[in-house]
């Protein structure tokens, strides 16, 4: 069996119209236009091209973006300053802050001090246990890229083995609660997780999230699983070049699985349309208006 590839390029780019067709219809019917502010301190370079991507994507939705550079030596209570004039900027609806911040910042304290309201990475204590306890909220953007990818295969997770591998905060923890709300059933395993094989091979979707170059084996998939890999890792390819592969081992489990997402082209490719769904979800909060279901 070869497993159908989950085309994340073409799922994003779906999404990225509906996202572009709710913000034209917010500044037709409303006068609206999100805003999104991005905050980059210092001067890392694989930052800048996260910001980069975006930035761009903000404009070819029809968003507004503001770009907020800090030096590499910015304290933590000049960035806690900025963070409180764009909490109170009408026009700002959705902040991000690239990370990672330089040391002297914490990234907690950061993160605490934007308001939850336009807290489009879904990091805000307050969106985390709202999520935990079943309420709306912003929720981070890769994991939710993970369940629009795992409902292109199953529209239901109800009642699904979901296996989680990886429990950092802002992929495997959120993602595992993001499928509780869908009703599917959910293992979580991490780097202490006894018999991962076999726990694996129970799994109807796999949600690989370990950051380990194509750790998942072929033989810990169940045949005819759904495997969603969220890994991007550069690795040696020979002659000098490098390649990015998934957590993954992909050529393996393509022979075994139902559906698999490629990496790249999977969920990376899906995380940025994600934040613009969820800045224009944040103008509409803000606004008393309905949130687009898209
Ligand atoms: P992390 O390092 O914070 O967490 C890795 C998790 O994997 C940990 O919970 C750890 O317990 C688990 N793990 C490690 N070794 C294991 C083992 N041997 N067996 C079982 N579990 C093990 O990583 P992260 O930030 O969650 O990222 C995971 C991967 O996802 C990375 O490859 C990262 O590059 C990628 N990522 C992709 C996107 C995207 O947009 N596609 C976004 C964020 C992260």
């Amino acid at each position: 069996m070869t497993a159908a590839v989950i085309d994340g390029k073409a799922i994003a780019a779906e999404l990225r119209a509906r996202v572009m067709a709710a913000v034209r219809g917010l500044a037709d019917g409303h006068g609206i236009v999100p805003g999104l502010a991005v905050v980059l301190v210092g001067d890392n370079p694989a930052s800048e091209v996260y910001i980069g991507a975006k930035k761009k994507m903000s404009a070819e939705t029809g968003m507004r973006s503001t770009d907020h550079r800090l030096p590499a030596s910015t304290s933590q209570a000049e960035l806690l300053a900025l963070l409180a004039k764009l909490n109170g900027d009408r026009n700002v609806h959705g902040i991000l802050v690239q990370l990672p911040l330089p040391p002297q910042i914490d990234p907690h304290a950061v993160i605490a001090a934007i308001d939850p309201d336009k807290d489009i990475d879904g990091f805000h204590p307050l969106n985390v246990g709202r999520i935990a306890i079943g309420l709306p909220a912003l929720a981070p953007c890769t994991p939710q890229a993970c369940i629009v990818l795992a409902r292109s295969v199953h529209p239901s997770l109800t009642g699904l083995e979901a296996l989680v591998i990886g429990r950092s905060t802002i992929v495997g923890r959120p993602l595992a609660q993001l499928l509780i709300a869908h009703s599917a059933t959910v293992t979580v395993a991490h780097s202490k997780t006894r018999d991962l094989p076999g726990v694996s091979r129970r799994a109807d979707v796999v949600f690989a999230a370990t950051g380990r170059p194509e750790f998942v084996r072929a033989d810990w998939i169940k045949p005819g699983a759904t495997v969603i890999d969220v890994g991007i890792n550069r690795v040696d390819a020979g002659e000098g070049k490098s390649k990015l592969v998934g957590d993954v081992d992909y050529n393996a489990a393509k022979e075994v699985a139902g559906a698999i997402t490629p990496v790249p082209g999977g969920v990376g490719a899906m995380t940025i349309v994600c934040l613009m769904h969820n800045t224009l979800i944040a103008a509409c909060a803000q606004n008393g208006l309905p949130i687009p279901m898209l």
